[in-house]
């Protein structure tokens, strides 16, 4: 890396670490950006996205979903590769994020852990094998309190790895929020439910109930630094990369099941 490397959210949880673990990889840190009058502990601010996307080859975000929509067409602009690991993006965002991919080395993953890549990859595999209507699939997630989405989107994440391994749309079978008279599970649908509390950093799981026999796999992340390390691998690793929409499969190198 040239100029180095800047962070988007960096006076953040996450970005603090992903200062910490730039400069831990021996690569350079340029600076960041975040809201006016926080505080960046002594790295440099940039006045915005462009600013700081001209200064560094790649910029890691890990800010709020409402900055994604602005955040895509400035990084394209620049030609600076972009690693995302803000979640709770709507459609468009993600619309804005492929959009940009076209133009520059985007790694978008909703958990930059290595734990986590290789959940999502035996989820898909898990649900290819194992038939919806026998193994009904539901996922649990709990987060600190301060979270502002639900469910997380490593959950989601889950949800369409399950999805894909079945061959259908995450959005056409999705049922979260239980709550009152639901009437009877729907076969096939995917499940979500959400706790939030005291400062869990992480907790996932992934089950397939059937009448039987139940299977579950759970990822428990103990340490933000999980997924700081796992985002500066991934900034490392678009060095040199062409323009597209990679994950963090393509960055561990974990072939799909399809
Ligand atoms: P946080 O609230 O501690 O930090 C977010 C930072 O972004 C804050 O400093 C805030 O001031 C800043 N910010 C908000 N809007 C901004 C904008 N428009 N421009 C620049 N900076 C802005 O949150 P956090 O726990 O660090 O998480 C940040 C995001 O990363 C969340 O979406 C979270 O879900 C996600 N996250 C992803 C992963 C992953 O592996 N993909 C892991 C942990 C957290």
């Amino acid at each position: 890396m040239d100029k180095g490397i800047g962070i988007a959210g960096i006076a953040g949880r996450m970005g603090r670490l992903l200062a910490e673990e730039v400069l831990a990889a021996g690569a350079k840190l340029v600076g960041g950006i975040d809201r006016p009058g926080v505080d960046a502990q002594g790295a440099t601010l940039f006045a915005d996205i462009a600013a700081l996307a001209a200064a560094a080859d790649v910029v890691l975000e890990f800010a709020h979903a409402s900055a994604v929509a602005a955040h895509a067409p400035a990084m394209a602009a620049a030609g600076t590769a972009w690693v995302l690991g803000t979640t709770g993006l709507s459609a468009a965002d993600e619309a804005a994020v492929a959009r940009a991919a076209e133009r520059i080395a985007v790694v978008y993953a909703p958990n930059f852990s290595a734990g986590v890549t290789l959940v999502l990859a035996l989820a898909e595999r898990m649900a290819a094998a194992l038939p919806a209507e026998q193994y009904d699939a539901e996922i649990v997630e709990m987060h600190h309190r301060q979270k502002v989405d639900a469910p997380s989107g490593t959950a989601i994440g889950l949800g369409r790895a399950v999805a894909k391994g079945r061959g259908v749309e995450l959005e056409a079978v999705k049922q979260s929020g239980r709550d009152g008279h639901t009437g009877a599970r729907r076969t096939g649908a995917i499940g979500f439910a959400t706790l939030r509390g005291g400062q869990v950093v992480g907790e996932h799981t992934l089950l397939f109930a059937a009448a039987a026999e139940h299977i579950a796999i759970t990822h428990r992340a103990f340490d933000r630094r999980a997924f700081a390390a796992g985002a500066v691998r991934a900034a490392l690793w678009t060095r040199g990369r062409p323009p597209g929409l990679y994950s963090m499969m393509d960055v561990l190198g974990i072939s799909q099941a399809r």
